[in-house]
């Protein structure tokens, strides 16, 4: 086999189909977000940043910063080690309280992104569990997917947050068998927001573990950043609620947390958190200072739901369709990958905007668009240069006709 050959016609494929992925290449400069610095061949030049999911702005925080810059000077880069073999840091230990005081959980646990959280958590579970059958929702994330297909156990899919068809398939199931629901709070590209309550009926009724992923969530809702969970009063019917340091929190890692014997049944045994360097102490400092900021203060959460507000008032003045939903996520429908990206290169190129265009496989064919995120630091001239630019680009690119064909 010519091996060059094979991966150039693959990368040819997505060159034709629109969807081949260009990074676009920022600096991000601390404490000017939203605003950043393009790099490209033709050289560098401001840009705003509509994408980010730093929601709320904390990864220039001068606590987080702080937190790190200590926790760097105490302890040095690096972790040491995998957990197991010299590299717990107190800092970790630090963290792991917090995050399970967040979530009122017994216990919880880091992972090195919270990909890895699910993907080593899943697997574990659905895989460790004599007989295990795993009911997850149509649009869970791909760690989730990937965990459950890694855990090799018996897999349905239910239609997204439905409980009576999530109902329906755990009646079809032995009831002796033990049974994991997984799904999301906010899911991402949507962003709309699950049923928490009706699924947890649902799998208590047939004696379900819960397994919920508040990625998109964690930091932006409930009175202490606890997600919608805590906003809904349910955290104690879930028994795991899972997370990211990397968005809200804005720094970087994975977790779990649920009751002390499950977390320790998935330390000992998840193959993903045993064999792998834990996370650097600065960056566990960082993220316990961003949790513990946003469980005192609502302040960054009450101005992020004014911006995402002010955003959707502005464009449905300027009569540029978005996905209604009640979270913070705004997504334009374009629903057409080239066009999709068109816009995105006029955006940047031509009005200094940086928004990426979202295509298959993240989102299903024919729905792609640009996944808008405001954040607290989003001005007004901020709001109005970018309604502006999408005005021009509508008019001129004809895109509702290209979006409704
Ligand atoms: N779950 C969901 C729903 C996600 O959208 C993502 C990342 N986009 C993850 C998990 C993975 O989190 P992380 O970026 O920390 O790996």
């Amino acid at each position: 086999m010519n091996y060059e050959d094979f991966f150039g016609d693959a990368l040819s494929g997505l060159h034709r189909e629109g969807r081949y992925r260009v990074f676009t290449d920022l600096e991000r400069r601390n404490g000017r977000f939203p605003h950043a610095t393009h790099h490209s061949p033709g050289g560098q030049r401001p840009v705003t940043v509509w994408c980010s999911n730093d929601y709320l702005g904390m990864g220039q925080n001068p606590v987080v910063l702080d937190a790190m810059h200590e926790a760097l000077d105490r302890c040095g880069a690096g972790a040491g080690g995998t957990r197991n073999i010299s590299g717990t840091n107190h800092y970790h230990v630090l963290l792991e309280q917090e995050l399970a005081d967040l979530h009122r959980k017994e216990a919880a646990l880091l992972f090195t992104s919270g990909y890895v959280s699910n993907w080593a958590a899943l697997g574990t579970l659905a895989g460790k569990l004599p007989g295990c059958v795993v009911l997850s929702d149509a649009e869970n994330h791909a760690s989730m997917i990937e965990g459950i297909k890694a855990s090799r156990a018996e897999r349905h899919i239910f239609r997204h947050n439905d409980p009576e068809d999530l109902d329906r398939k755990l009646r079809m199931i032995d009831p002796s068998r033990p049974k994991l629901v997984a799904f999301e709070s906010v899911y991402s590209m949507d962003g709309d927001i699950a049923p928490i309550a009706e699924i947890c009926d649902v799998a208590e009724a047939h004696g379900a573990l819960t397994y919920l992923d508040e990625v998109h969530a964690v930091g932006l809702y409930g009175p202490r950043g606890g997600g919608i969970s805590e906003r809904e009063g349910l955290a104690h019917r879930l028994d795991v609620i899972e997370g990211t340091l990397g968005k809200a929190f804005a720094v970087h890692g994975g977790y779990i947390t649920g009751s002390a014997k499950l977390c320790d049944f998935v330390r000992s045994f998840a193959s993903g958190f045993i064999f792998t360097t834990s996370l650097p102490p600065a960056v566990a400092a960082g993220a316990a200072a961003s949790i513990k900021h946003l469980k005192a203060s609502g302040t960054e959460r009450a101005r992020h739901q004014e911006r995402v507000a002010q955003v959707r008032a502005r464009l449905d003045a300027a009569g540029i369709p978005y996905l209604p939903n009640d979270s913070h996520i705004v997504p334009v429908m374009v629903g057409d990958p080239v066009l999709c990206k068109a816009i995105s290169d006029t955006l940047l190129d031509e009005f200094g905007i940086y928004v990426q265009p979202i295509n298959y496989p993240t989102v299903p064919r024919g729905t792609e668009r640009l996944r808008i995120t405001p954040s607290p630091l989003h001005s007004d001239a901020d709001i109005d240069h970018l309604v502006g630019a999408l005005s021009a680009i509508w008019t001129r690119m004809g895109v509702e006709q290209a979006a409704a064909e």
